[in-house]
């Protein structure tokens, strides 16, 4: 068998210390567990159902009878691309998908005394080197290579059972249900986008893009007490269900306001404007499409009471398109920080530097979550001040999974869980 240090638990592809019992301790092999029943990604939107190698615990691990595993949009992008990160899937090494997920503990290695059998865990889903220059700074989050479950070559948690370095699965009390708990990872980055854009009491915040990253960073300002929430999306079905996420604390809407945001126009008739303000006398696209923006923008401050400031404090991009960067930009207040969360295309070929240097706003990219994320996201679940309920419109048994990608596809849901053990 071999492990390597920095895997710890993690199974690798065709890693022949995972294909049959051999080398599990004792105490798993009296658990006489039925197959791991797996969803694997193939190839683009093609997966398989069907049993992996049970994972070896490790004498610092634990084994983890996966209960909910959430679906988010890179997942996504893994299912319709066949991979991630620029990263295709090579077809004859199905990886299992999946990062979002909780489970009980059934068994713990021998050099563990955090956990016992039965507890409810998280699962943290990135595993970082510890040696890399990134994690030598603290931040682990951008480890340059970090094995994150779900990714190629990495195995995820959307099976029935997973093992993990006990210390990467943190607790969560009892109360917490299971598909609330499948939801724990992308409240940890609401928790981290919180951290990235300095989010503090009594700021206001706009969040464009209202998704579940959208959805979860405005339960996450609220709980941290934003004097204003506006959201923004460009699909009514999306404005509407936003308008409707209603706060633990207050019974009221989280969102001070939600607009329905049409594309921009980047017509002639509003390049009078632009062609003045335009060094060379004729306006380019994108001088028109900002002057657009910024018209648009200029609407909603005074429909909100934020013209006096001149925009919000904060911006969160969670949707990844162009308007939604110019819109962003034109909201965010001298001086604001405007957090990029949303992954877009590289091809975005307008970005209003002149009105960012101008207004010197702090421009941050984010990356995952970093320490602290999941035990604030926790404690925000277990104290009842973040209610993710609200946002989980459908489950599906794992025997279902390609249902369930197909339905996030397709757009109608917000968040979509799958239960693990129901194969
Ligand atoms: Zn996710
Ligand atoms: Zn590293």
């Amino acid at each position: 068998m071999q492990v390597d240090q920095n895997n710890g638990n993690r199974i690798d592809n065709n890693d022949s210390s995972t294909t049959n019992d051999i080398d599990q301790p004792a105490n798993v092999k009296a658990l006489n567990l039925p197959p791991n029943t797996s969803c694997l990604l193939v190839k683009t939107r093609t997966i398989a159902i069907e049993p992996i190698p049970l994972p070896s615990l490790q004498p610092d691990g634990v084994l983890v009878q996966v209960m909910a595993n959430g679906i988010c949009g890179s997942d996504m992008h893994s299912y319709l691309s066949g991979g991630v990160g620029g990263r295709p899937i090579d077809g004859s090494k199905p990886s299992v998908m999946g990062h979002e997920a909780a489970g009980i503990v059934i068994a713990v290695g021998s050099q563990v005394w955090s956990h016992v059998v039965g507890d409810h865990v998280a699962i943290e889903p990135g595993l970082p080197c510890r040696k890399c220059v990134n994690c030598k700074n603290g931040r682990m989050n951008i480890c340059t290579t970090v094995r994150y479950c779900g990714t190629p070559g990495v195995h995820g948690t959307l099976s029935r059972y997973y093992a993990l370095p006990a210390d990467m699965a943190p607790h969560i009390p009892k109360t917490i249900p299971w598909d609330v708990a499948g939801s724990i990872q992308p409240l940890a980055i609401g928790v981290q986008i919180g951290k990235r854009v300095d989010l503090r009491a009594h700021q206001t915040v706009a969040i464009f893009g209202c998704g579940p990253i959208g959805l979860i960073t405005a339960a996450v300002a609220h709980a941290y007490s934003a004097s204003k929430i506006i959201g923004f999306d460009i699909k009514p079905s999306r404005v509407d269900f936003a308008k409707k996420y209603l706060s633990p604390l207050t019974g009221r809407p989280i969102f001070d306001n939600v607009f329905l945001l049409d594309p921009l126009v980047i017509s002639e008739t509003n390049g009078t404007a632009a062609t003045a303000a335009s060094e060379h006398g004729h306006a380019t696209p994108g001088d028109r499409a900002w002057m657009a923006a910024q018209k648009n923008m200029d609407a909603v401050m005074k429909a909100t009471g934020l013209a006096l400031d001149g925009g919000v404090d904060r911006v969160v991009e969670a949707s990844g398109a162009q308007d939604a960067m110019l819109h962003g930009i034109a909201i965010c207040k001298d001086g604001g920080v405007y957090l990029q969360v949303g992954l877009g295309h590289i091809q975005t070929n307008m970005f209003p530097t002149i009105a960012l240097t101008n207004k010197e706003l702090d421009v941050r990219g984010i990356t995952r979550y970093t320490a602290s994320c999941f035990p604030s996201a926790i404690e925000m679940l277990g104290r009842g001040v973040v209610d993710l309920a609200q946002l989980i419109t459908a489950t599906y048994p794992l025997s279902q999974a390609k249902d369930a990608f197909e339905a996030v596809a397709a757009g109608n849901d917000i968040k979509v869980i799958i239960k693990n053990q129901e194969v």
